[in-house]
């Protein structure tokens, strides 16, 4: 198996598998929230890991609130924060995890709008700027820092100035994000921030919003009052302990990571063009080091996938209940449908080899040679 697709999800580190085994053993059993030996070993444990996860976007240990993953903290973020009264604006090529927020608030009478990229996916933030001016006061904004389908790296920083400019509150959905770049959220003037176990080689089950005054999204599940009220629920000390020690080695490796994963992912992007004539690639150019999205025209995508099943990559349609729809991310870009259907994801990731890419693109190109001789290369 060739596994390119790290943005789906990153297999966990054996270091943080490691941290994570004391605390599922019977002896490490204790409720954090506990007021006893037990309880307060595990509450520890739980409040090194926020001091981590902190570390990692620079906010202060007391501003993480954990969360089952990122679409959770995505839905607190969306349907907690947006003020009374006041609007949200999105980019249009936001995880569904932000998009499926929308019906629901505009049901609770919010404005929303949502802002177009340019072809290779960026926001501009003056465009930013006059749909602010057009909307309803205070605003929720909330631009991911960087695309889950093509790697395009968001202006945040901009796009937080112009939000400022506007007395509006900033979320990013910082998922893809964290792995190989870095974010301070209190130098770029970010209040609300999400990320996930499951994407930096973390446990799956786990993820985080970061919240930073003013910002107090409405919790949607208070509980019995844990973490500030924001969302209640006993803590799982194991998966915040393997969330705090992603963190932590993200941030130590996340430098090299972004290097030799860049490295890889050209290499990957020169092989595939030199054996398969008419492939274009998606996104801008400076995105995200392990994403290579390209658009192969002419073929059916998922359709050849199912001749290559050792190699796991992601196709630009989603299935949904078994129907596939092209990817809203492709089609906000300029793709056609046609063109988003022909089109394939590499996620490179810390464990990927130039073994690995070259032997991907000698076997994608050996199928689609093999299709294209067959002349059974255009989708039904
Ligand atoms: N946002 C982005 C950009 C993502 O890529 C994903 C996962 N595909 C999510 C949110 C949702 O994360 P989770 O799986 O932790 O719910």
């Amino acid at each position: 198996m060739i596994y390119l697709d790290h943005l789906a999800s990153t297999p966990l580190d054996p270091l943080v598998l490691e941290a994570m085994l004391p605390w599922m053993r019977a002896q490490a059993a204790g409720n954090p929230h506990a007021a006893h030996p037990a309880g307060w070993r595990a509450a520890d444990a739980i409040a090194q890991a926020r001091v981590e996860v902190a570390a990692l976007v620079g906010a202060q240990p007391g501003e993480v609130v954990f969360t089952s993953g990122a679409t959770e903290a995505n839905t607190l973020a969306l349907l907690g924060g947006v003020p009374a009264g006041g609007a949200c604006v999105v980019s249009g090529v936001e995880h569904a995890s932000v998009l499926a927020c929308l019906p629901e608030l505009r049901r609770r009478g919010h404005a929303v709008a949502v802002l177009p990229v340019d072809s290779g996916g960026r926001v501009d933030p003056a465009v930013l700027d006059s749909t602010l001016s057009d909307l309803p006061k205070p605003a929720l904004v909330s631009v991911m820092a960087a695309n889950n389908e093509v790697g395009t790296v968001q202006p945040l920083a901009e796009l937080a100035a112009v939000a400022a400019r506007h007395g509006a509150t900033m979320h990013s959905d910082a998922v893809q994000a964290l792995g190989t770049r870095a974010l301070d959220m209190a130098a770029l003037g970010i209040h609300g921030l999400s990320l996930s176990g499951h994407k930096l080689y973390g446990p799956m089950g786990i993820g985080a919003l970061i919240v930073r005054r003013p910002f107090r999204p409405v919790p949607a599940s208070p509980g019995g009052g844990q973490q500030r009220g924001l969302r209640g629920g006993t803590l799982p000390t194991p998966l915040c302990v393997g969330l705090g020690v992603a963190c932590r080695l993200a941030h130590e490796r996340r430098e090299e990571d972004a290097r030799r994963i860049g490295d890889l992912r050209d290499r990957l992007w020169q092989r595939l063009q030199s054996r398969l004539p008419g492939i274009r690639r998606n996104g801008a150019a400076d995105g995200l080091a392990g994403c290579l999205n390209v658009t192969i025209p002419g073929i059916d995508a998922a359709d050849r996938l199912l001749d290559l099943p050792e190699l796991a990559v992601a196709t630009g349609s989603a299935c949904h209940s078994g129907a596939s729809e092209a990817s809203h991310v492709l089609l906000a870009l300029g793709l056609s449908v046609m063109d988003a259907h022909a089109s394939l994801r590499f996620g490179l990731g810390r464990g990927t080899t130039a073994a690995e890419v070259d032997e991907a693109a000698d076997r994608l190109s050996a199928a689609l040679g093999s299709v294209k001789a067959g002349g059974m290369n255009r989708p039904a």
